[in-house]
């Protein structure tokens, strides 16, 4: 999608700094990270969010969440949480589906 930030990510315009990377999905750090560890993965394909994952295009999901146990092994993360904002109210300002992975602090349930 042209206008879409994630999407500009993902084609190199706008820059990011990379965590992972393959055919089907990315991996970067969040601009204003919420924690001492915070990256964001997110399908290539664009898809707005959680509410439009279908039948069709669910596998990239499985092979995100299989990506974000491998790095979390990777980095080294014994704990972390792993969230996705659905719709404005929920806190959703970017509307590529994407995975935020939040490492290094205590955190606190129910989420705010
Ligand atoms: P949401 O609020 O939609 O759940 O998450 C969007 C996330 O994208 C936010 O945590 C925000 O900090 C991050 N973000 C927004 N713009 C940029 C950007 O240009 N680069 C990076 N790396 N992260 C961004
Ligand atoms: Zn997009």
């Amino acid at each position: 999608m042209s206008d879409c930030l994630f999407c500009k990510i993902i084609a190199g315009e706008i820059p990011s700094n990379k965590v992972y990377e393959d055919d089907l999905c990315y991996a970067f750090y969040d601009i204003d990270p919420q924690a001492p560890t915070h990256f964001l993965v997110i399908p290539k394909a664009h898809i707005q969010s959680v509410s439009a994952v279908t039948e069709e295009n669910a596998p990239v999901v499985g092979h995100i969440f299989a990506v974000i146990a491998k790095l979390a092994g990777e980095l080294g993360l014994e704990s972390y949480r792993v969230v996705s904002n659905i719709g404005a109210q929920a806190g959703q300002s970017v509307f590529h589906l994407h995975f935020h992975v939040l490492s290094g602090r205590d955190m606190t349930w129910p989420p705010g």
